[in-house]
């Protein structure tokens, strides 16, 4: 349970988020000690890459680990494995369905630790389902 005073924090932060100071890692749970400032810009850049080639869905994580081994050799285990809970399709940050209440399906606990470092811009992934002869959006 998230105390009030979190939740004050975390309103001040969306209206006026220079008054709140950015979070360092810290060492209360696994989702705290990663520098999601790093894993997310990473993240971030990478899938920005992945749509300008071309790839799309699924193929996406595989570009973006492909791409982390290669370019970011000397990452800790840590972020690589954020990296993975961002851009993984079983893993990623997911809200519910579009035109619902704004509740999280997977992730609340590493947005929550992202917001507290101070990371505007994440992965949140969205599930559509594509109607196979058409490949138009299943409504
Ligand atoms: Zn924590």
């Amino acid at each position: 349970m998230i105390g009030s005073k979190v939740w004050l924090v975390r309103r001040i932060r969306c209206l006026a988020p220079g008054l709140v100071r950015r979070q360092r890692p810290r060492d209360c749970c696994w989702h705290h000690k990663v520098n999601w400032r790093q894993a997310a810009a990473i993240a971030v850049h990478l899938v920005r890459q992945a749509h300008a080639a071309g790839i799309a869905g699924e193929d996406i994580g595989d570009f973006v680990m492909e791409r982390v081994h290669d370019e970011h050799g000397d990452l800790d285990d840590r972020e690589r494995t954020a990296i993975v809970l961002l851009v993984g399709l079983d893993a990623g940050i997911q809200l519910s369905e579009p035109g619902s209440a704004w509740l999280y399906g997977d992730g609340q606990h590493r947005v929550a630790a992202q917001l507290d470092q101070g990371v505007r811009e994440t992965i949140v992934q969205r599930l559509e389902l594509l109607d196979p002869v058409t490949g138009l959006p299943v409504t």
